[in-house]
């Protein structure tokens, strides 16, 4: 490359200072975030634990509220059930309650929902659901909702819930392009949703552009980022397989090597994910929805870098 000339070194210069500026770890603490944690209902004493640990460790950074995913499987519902219950019974945090439409009548289902309501539990994550293990598709269940949109409608009979569904940046697997799911995700807003959590994503452009795309679709409503804070790359990656999420290969560059390695492991994805909360940040993003997996660490780390702290910490951060 020949030398650059003055000028060409002052542009690169401003260039350079413009990136700096953009780059999220070099930009002030913010403090205007709101974080939301998903845990999942545990199956053993050992994981009933982890989850508790989790809970009270998250607890102080104040989430908006706390969601417990739902499962197929009778034991499942129950486990999810109970998490929520103890969450209203133990805690100061606001539970939502996934729910879904999988091997279920519109009866039962519509059960499940009086019941959240009898508790106090005033928050739904309105999902279709995955296909039960071993099931090769999704089938609705006879006399049961089809589809999300389906369920979110039935919910508004049943009380004034404020719901969540999932968004797709993407796009769902099963759908039939960009388009048809974005149809979907309007039309479960327009039965009644209030707000949409995406699926995790690891290319911060795809989905800044699917939020322009669902504007752009007359989709006005709050759509919260799903975060993933990665603990095991390989099955992050084996996950997103199927449920649709792209690996970008530099991402699979920075895990390579790292298998055997916790500890380096765990450094690189808090700051991989810091760094794509903090570069959402700065495009406006101001709501994160974290998928913990049950696991306090990372997820703590991260709304640390995002300003996100117990109440006096937070304070004395900014004075
Ligand atoms: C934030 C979040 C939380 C989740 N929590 C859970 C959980 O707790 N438990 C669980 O089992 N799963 C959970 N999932 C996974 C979710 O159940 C799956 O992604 C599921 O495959 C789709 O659910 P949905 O609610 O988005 O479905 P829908 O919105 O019903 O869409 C499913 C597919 O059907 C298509 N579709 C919708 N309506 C129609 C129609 N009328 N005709 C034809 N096609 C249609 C859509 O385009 C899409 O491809 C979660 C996902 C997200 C994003």
């Amino acid at each position: 490359m020949p030398a650059a000339n003055a000028q060409e070194i002052r542009q690169m210069a401003a260039h350079h200072r413009a990136g700096t500026e953009g780059l999220a770890i070099a930009a002030p603490l913010p403090d205007d975030v709101e974080v939301s944690f998903e845990f999942f209902p545990p199956a053993s004493e050992g994981s009933e634990k982890s989850l508790w640990d989790s809970i009270q460790r998250l607890a102080p950074l104040g989430p908006k509220y706390v969601s417990v995913t739902y499962g197929a499987g009778g034991s499942t519902r129950q486990r999810t059930h109970a998490t929520v219950e103890r969450l209203l019974k133990e805690t100061d945090l606001v539970p939502a309650a996934h729910l879904t439409c999988v091997d279920a009548t519109v009866q039962e289902v519509d059960a499940v929902a009086q019941e959240y309501w009898d508790m106090g539990v005033r928050h739904i994550v309105a999902l279709r659901g995955d296909p039960q293990a071993g099931a090769e598709r999704y089938v609705p269940y006879p006399g049961g909702y089809a589809f999300a949109s389906d369920l979110v409608a039935g919910l508004r009979q049943i009380g004034d819930f404020h719901i969540s569904v999932g968004a797709y940046p993407e796009v769902h697997p099963e759908a039939r392009g960009a388009k048809a799911d974005m149809d979907n995700l309007k039309r479960k807003l327009d039965a009644g949703a209030d707000q949409a959590i995406t699926q995790f994503f690891f290319d911060t452009d795809v989905y800044l552009r699917f939020v322009d795309q669902a504007r752009a679709a007359g989709i006005w409503a709050p759509i919260v980022p799903g975060i993933m804070p990665i603990h095991n790359f390989t099955k992050v990656a084996s996950f997103c397989k199927r449920c649709g999420a792209g690996v970008p290969r530099w991402l699979a560059d920075l895990f390579d090597g790292l298998e055997d390695d916790p500890a380096t492991h765990r450094l690189v994805a808090a700051s991989l994910v810091a760094e794509q909360c903090r570069a959402l940040h700065g495009q406006g993003e101001k709501q994160f929805h974290f998928y913990t997996l049950n696991q306090a660490d990372l997820t703590y780390a991260i709304c640390h870098m995002l300003g996100v702290r117990p109440e006096t910490d937070a304070a004395s951060a900014r004075a």
